[in-house]
């Protein structure tokens, strides 16, 4: 078994659930009390969201790269990024180790393809929905369409995201507003929804709502057993 190599902490809930995930699958797929082999690197979510937020990536991509080269050298055979907004300085981390990234929106995409759909939308921070790191990436390697939100709903999503679950905190209403955003990406011509941050599983699931989501969360950690058991 290979040794899965977790950068996390942002947000911690979040990699919380990464942990159980793979070991439950390791469990699932060997028997027995087999565990999975994991490496994880948490950083202080403080410190990276004040760098999101002043727009200093490069400084975050610095602190992250640090992280992915101290989970090589704790013997990690490769690396998953536990959030889909860092994976913007995804580049930084690659170029720091040797060992490869699995990235997240590579495990959604396939998962998408899986699925025989070619319209999703994308619920995550201001930053996944906006910018083209993710986007771009189901655009140019899955074929895939990807609707975001208009601008207010956006502001709902990202508020949700840093002030309420990454703190471990669920509301009715926020789930209300999500399913809500959720329904009309669904209108526009949606077949499916990525769960486009690690933390929006803990809000809604699919027992919430009809339209397919991929909960990016999982598919990682689906795919990152089985690559260290391959
Ligand atoms: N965990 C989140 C994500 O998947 C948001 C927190 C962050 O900014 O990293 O995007």
């Amino acid at each position: 078994m290979k040794t899965i190599g977790l950068i996390g902490g942002m947000s911690w809930e979040s990699t919380a659930l990464y942990y159980r995930l793979i070991n439950e699958g390791v469990k699932t797929r060997l028997g027995g009390l087999h565990s999975a082999r994991i490496a994880l690197i948490s950083v202080d979510f403080q410190a990276i969201e004040v760098m999101q937020h002043a727009g200093d990536w490069a400084a975050a991509g610095n602190a992250l790269a640090q992280a992915g080269r101290q989970a090589q050298a704790a013997g990690a055979d490769f690396l998953l990024l536990c959030t889909n907004t860092m994976h913007k300085v995804a580049p930084a981390i690659e170029e720091a180790v040797t060992i490869p990234l699995l990235h997240i929106a590579d495990a959604t995409g396939y998962a998408i393809r899986a699925a025989g759909m070619d319209a999703v939308g994308l619920l995550g921070t201001r930053f996944t929905m906006e910018e083209e790191f993710y986007k771009g990436r189901l655009r140019d390697k899955f074929g895939l369409d990807v609707l975001i939100p208009p601008p207010a709903d956006r502001e709902i999503i990202h508020r949700v995201i840093y002030d309420e679950l990454c703190l471990g905190v669920v509301e009715d209403g926020s789930r209300r507003e999500y399913l809500r955003i959720m329904d009309d990406l669904r209108a526009r011509g949606a077949q499916g929804i990525i769960e486009g941050c690690t933390e929006i599983v803990m809000l809604v699931q699919q027992e919430h709502t009809d339209v397919p989501l991929f909960d990016t969360t999982s598919l990682h950690a689906r795919r990152a057993v089985e690559q260290a058991l391959e």
